[in-house]
């Protein structure tokens, strides 16, 4: 790499340089409204599983970005599909569509 005298910080948002785009692209084939997700956490404030064990759609979203698809999977593996967070997102995104479609996306290898 080209040493330019000084260092980038790595953007927390997203890491270009391990991103999956293809699969990104099938995710929002299925569930276009993916690319309104302002990482608010809302979803994740009021998530029924989430009062128990790990679970939020946030923080799967913020994986997906960084290449850590494993950590995303994981992060709704004990999603009941309740529908709450639905309610609250104020984006209006389908959330429990929107899981069904990431772990249909990123559970195949
Ligand atoms: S509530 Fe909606 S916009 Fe906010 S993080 Fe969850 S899915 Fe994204
Ligand atoms: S659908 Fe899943 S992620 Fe959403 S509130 Fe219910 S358990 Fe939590």
């Amino acid at each position: 790499m080209v040493d330019f005298g000084f260092t980038l910080v790595p953007s927390s948002r997203i890491n270009l340089d391990l991103f999956d785009k293809e699969k990104y692209e099938e995710l929002v084939s299925m569930e276009p409204d993916v690319r309104i997700c302002m990482a608010c956490g809302s979803c994740t404030a009021v998530c029924t599983a989430g009062k128990f064990v790990h679970t939020s759609l946030r923080e799967a979203m913020e994986d997906i970005f960084n290449a850590k698809t494993d950590n995303a999977l994981e992060s709704l593996r004990a999603c009941q599909l309740c529908g709450k967070c639905a309610m609250v997102c104020p984006r209006g995104i389908n959330t429990r569509h929107l899981i069904m479609s990431i772990t249909k996306v990123y559970s195949k290898k």
